[in-house]
């Protein structure tokens, strides 16, 4: 096809042409006497906003916005509360969390007596030799002080296979029978890129495996999600999310189901955020046969980037360092995928245009991750990439410098200082000041986003301002101290950052004409508040494309 010439310029002002047709419609709803922070450096601040068929039309004083009103308009007066673009979640996994919250037994509890207590009720309902599933269990925030074995497992369940999933998503606690179903003796080697953890003093199983280890087990359960509890799935987490004022989210580890779901859901008008869904790598050659590439979709499901994991988690301790973790001398975390394989996945995806987003937590995951990137732009230049580095916790100051030069988007998880502070003994003072690196990032330029990878860490956006401006954990312990930014900063990483990180920063993440009507309306204004009650901040009203997707 022959590419009209002027088709350049008349792509370059869509943006400013498509307010002309939603300046002649008539507002629908007009929300006014607000305390509206756009998150626009325009015009930063303003108490009215006008919306139409589910986009802006119009931000600004009182006066300037009320008189666009006709009889048909709806007028709510926000009584002077404060209004935000909705948050983006640049790094979850709702999609697969919905599924999970569905059918499995949520284990986040305090003690190891009250897993197997749940446990037990569940397998009580569940045919002998089927499996009881588990997830969102947590070895650090029980009352124990020490894992869960497989012995726990097995008396708390001896007639079902069990397997109970950590929080964080990489390691995984199974009893004897999952590990008899799975073919997993005690003189089973492991894996590439994974452990099956044995007791040293009986070389026996101890319950856990990690990393690739887990796609043994993953062979073995019988996928019983139907297509309908997939979108079931999404409808669930949908309300979760709209209920803390989250209007959009990155499905981080998508597959093709997922994003059936999406699509599923949002027919049946159940999606309530805009959903940017990840392809796993494994899926990518049938994706790009399909032509199919980032980008493909709508305001509501779009395909995003394709997933790469480089290696190991920060809440489970796995990831890739170059010194080794705090009183563990010999351990340096693991690598998942080799560079050759991360390349190789990494060009197909670079050449078909796709966006690519790599897993990378440790300084070692993340270099190598920026060695293929570098590599890709220097055999093929693209313009625009945006490769992201998928939570890019510990960094250094050449990293950060190779970031800045490639334009690379880190995602790093918001809400681990407060909510996970019981991990950070393990990376030790010095490294925090070095981890989930806001400060740095945004004195270096580079766009970082806000993202919780739920299930390992909790989306609630009032809790990543917390955590992200007080630098501080629940029981008052302060970490990292360096990385701290201030409310407004965290505000726009927490909106218009992840709008960027998916292209859409001219769609969303802001608050003025044109954009989608996407927004949050809270109890208390975050700028004025104190920095240690950011938490407990009221969401009153989520709405999303002009409709509540949550009211108080
Ligand atoms: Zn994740």
């Amino acid at each position: 096809m022959a590419i009209n010439p002027g088709r350049r310029e008349f792509l370059a002002s869509i943006a400013a042409v498509s307010l002309f047709p939603l300046e002649e419609e008539k507002p629908e709803l007009i929300l006014h006497n607000g305390n509206i922070v756009t998150v626009n450096t325009r015009e930063p601040r303003a108490q009215a906003v006008a919306i139409s068929r589910g986009r802006i039309l119009a931000v600004g004083s009182d006066a300037d916005v009320l008189h666009l009103a006709t009889a048909g308009s709806r007028k709510i007066n926000l009584g002077g509360k404060t209004v935000l673009p909705g948050f983006i979640d640049a790094h979850s996994h709702p999609a697969m969390a919905g599924g999970m919250h569905l059918r499995m037994v949520d284990c986040d509890l305090r003690s190891i007596s009250a897993i197997q207590a749940a446990l037990r009720e569940r397998a009580t309902k569940t045919p002998a030799g089927e499996w009881v599933l588990g997830f969102k269990y947590d070895d650090t925030k029980t009352s124990d002080g020490r894992p869960l074995s497989i012995s726990d497992l097995d008396a708390a369940v001896p007639d079902h296979p069990v397997q109970i999933e950590h929080r964080g998503g990489h390691t995984a606690y199974c009893n004897s029978l999952a590990f008899q179903k799975a073919g997993i003796s005690d003189k089973t080697p492991d894996p590439a890129g994974g452990k099956i953890d044995h007791d040293p003093a009986t070389g026996k199983l101890n319950g856990r495996v990690a990393e690739s280890a887990r796609d043994i087990l993953d062979k073995a359960i019988p996928q019983t999600l139907t297509r309908d509890d997939h979108r079931e799935g999404v409808k669930l987490i949908s309300k979760m999310l709209a209920k803390t004022g989250i209007t959009s989210a990155h499905e981080a580890q998508g597959t093709p189901t997922d994003l059936l779901a999406y699509q599923d859901a949002h027919e049946a008008g159940e999606l309530l955020y805009r959903a940017y869904c990840f392809i796993n790598y494994r899926y990518i050659d049938a994706m790009i046969a399909a032509g199919v590439r980032t980008g493909l979709g709508d305001d509501w499901v779009r395909v995003g980037a394709m997933k790469l994991v480089c290696d190991g988690s920060i809440s489970e301790r796995t990831a890739r360092l170059s010194t080794a973790y705090e009183g563990r001398p010999n351990d340096f975390g693991i690598l998942v995928m080799t560079e050759d394989e991360l390349y190789s996945y990494g060009r197909k995806a670079h050449l078909a245009g796709w966006q690519i987003g790599t897993h990378a937590n440790g300084d070692v995951g993340i270099a190598t991750t920026l060695r293929v990137y570098e590599r890709l732009q220097r055999e093929n230049p693209r313009h625009d990439p945006r490769f992201r580095l998928e939570h890019c916790t510990v960094i250094n100051d050449d990293l950060v410098r190779r970031i800045k030069a490639l334009g690379a988007i880190p995602t790093p998880f918001s809400t681990y200082v407060y909510y996970h502070g019981e991990k950070m003994k393990y990376y030790g003072a010095e490294r925090l000041n070095h981890m989930f690196a806001l400060r740095t990032f945004l004195d270096a330029g580079i766009r970082a986003t806000q993202a919780s990878d739920y299930p390992p860490g909790e989306f609630i956006p009032m809790m990543a301002l917390q955590s992200e401006v007080t630098r501080t954990d629940m029981k008052g312990n302060v970490w990292g101290p360096k990385q701290k930014i201030t409310v407004e900063e965290a505000i726009r990483v927490g909106t218009i950052n992840g709008a960027y990180a998916s292209y859409e920063e001219n769609l969303k993440g802001s608050l003025e004409a044109g954009k989608v009507a996407d927004l949050v309306v809270l109890g208390r204004d975050p700028l004025k508040e104190d920095p240690s009650s950011l938490v407990s901040i009221p969401v009153e009203r989520t709405m999303a494309g002009g409709r509540w997707t949550f009211e108080a």
